[in-house]
């Protein structure tokens, strides 16, 4: 087959992308994701999921699993999951002169001066239903004329105390102005940036990549599992968990649930080739457009890699190891998070300004995960019999063979070549 006929070579159909926006545009952040996972997935879900499928709703919070043998215990389990809920500003009190200050949770202070937000305010005549007002900016010095040396400079910065959302109110009573709209302290925010597609072929940018994205890949290697017929002897649970930005308490819950045997966690990863400022810091050479990211130290099982990784050579699909230290810092740690027996790893996609309204991504990149993800569940599937697979096979260094120095010639390109 000739390499530019598939998916992760060729720009993303426009109405993949259109999904892809939806999902990253619904407003669920940390604690009320319902937005995205029953307003946006559970009726996507329903769209193309087989009747024998079921979604399996939560009482502590909105995530949902998507599980393609209900009550089947003795099958073999693989869990997906990407995370729903988006960082989290919130309302902490109301001045006089009607400025709202804001906890910014895990926003660097200074990207969000001049971003427009919404907030999400819980009514307090009828608790459980929510009005949104947009219209607002943060803020936090206002002009340069007012600022001293040191901050025009750049050698002072913003603290997080300094940041709040402005109304542009003015007038009389200013701060009875914002209360009378019945904003109160604990109210959300988040900010308001669908994603576009940028300039550069084949890219995107907005806000909420993180996670929305991982949602985005989960749901469509369910479709296209539902589209293959199903899987034979492995159970995939498809989640959307909760609570990851404050510390991943939602995949935990998931795993704990459901105990699955293989857990992979989807979640953005940084574009560190691109990042401004680390070049000393040597880090691994990952890059936006290069492919799917893979997991290697931590948590992450060697022998579950080895199938990720040779299901992606085998079909071509680009794929980059990423070097993770005692953590993968997603929610690839839920399986031992939740003292489940589960061999686990974690698959990105790199990413540019992580945390930012600005978060930049690359649409192969994220077809390059669908496609290996579908792949290796369908790999996981040919086992003869996954569990004793997983059981008898670990990694024995202790039978590690000698190596021995290889030259100092270059791969043949001519090979290379041919295999296009
Ligand atoms: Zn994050």
């Amino acid at each position: 087959m000739s390499e530019k006929k598939q998916p992760w070579n060729r720009p993303m159909p426009e109405q993949q992308f259109k999904l892809m926006r939806e999902i990253l545009d619904a407003p669920s952040p940390v604690g009320l994701e319902g937005a995205m996972t029953y307003g946006v997935l559970k009726p996507h879900f329903e769209s193309f999921a087989p009747g024998d499928w079921q979604l399996r709703q939560f009482k502590g919070h909105a995530g949902v699993v998507l599980d393609t043998h209900p009550g089947r215990d003795d099958m073999f389990k693989v869990m997906l999951i990407g995370h729903a809920d988006k960082i989290r500003m919130q309302v902490r009190s109301i001045g006089d002169d009607g400025k709202i200050w804001i906890n910014t949770d895990s926003f660097l202070p200074t990207v969000l001066v001049g971003h427009e937000v919404k907030l999400f305010s819980e009514d307090p005549d009828n608790p459980g239903s929510y009005r949104m007002i947009q219209g607002g900016t943060v803020e936090a010095l206002g002009a340069i004329h007012f600022a001293d040396p040191a901050v025009r400079s750049g050698d002072r910065g913003i603290k997080k105390e300094q940041i709040y959302l402005d109304l542009q109110i003015h007038g009389e009573n200013k701060k009875q102005q914002v209360l009378n709209l019945g904003v109160r302290p604990g109210d959300s925010i988040i900010m308001d940036r669908p994603i576009r597609s940028g300039f550069s072929p084949d890219t995107f940018y907005g806000a909420y990549l993180d996670n929305g994205l991982g949602c985005f890949v989960t749901s469509e290697v369910a479709r296209l599992i539902a589209e293959a017929g199903g899987t034979r002897q492995v159970r995939v649970l498809f989640a959307i968990a909760s609570y990851e930005e404050i510390g991943r308490f939602g995949s935990r819950v998931l795993a704990g649930e459901l105990e699955p045997d293989v857990l992979i966690g989807v979640d953005v990863n940084h574009d560190y080739m691109a990042a401004p400022g680390i070049g000393d810091r040597r880090m691994q050479p990952l890059e936006m457009g290069k492919g799917f990211t893979m997991a290697v130290g931590a948590i992450a099982s060697e022998q579950l890699n080895r199938i990720i990784e040779s299901t992606a050579k085998q079909h071509d699909i680009p794929m980059q190891r990423d070097m993770v230290g005692a953590d993968t810092g997603t929610d690839g740690m839920a399986g031992v998070l939740a003292a489940v027996d589960c061999a686990a790893t974690s698959i990105g996609f790199p990413i540019r300004n992580m945390h930012t309204i600005s978060e930049t991504g690359n649409t192969q990149d994220v077809l390059a995960a669908i496609h290996a993800l579908t792949y290796t569940l369908q790999a996981l599937d040919a086992l003869d019999d996954p569990h004793r697979e997983f059981l008898d096979n670990h990694p024995r260094l202790d039978r590690a063979t000698p190596l021995e120095h290889q030259g100092s010639a270059k791969p043949d390109e001519g090979d290379e070549n041919s295999a296009l």
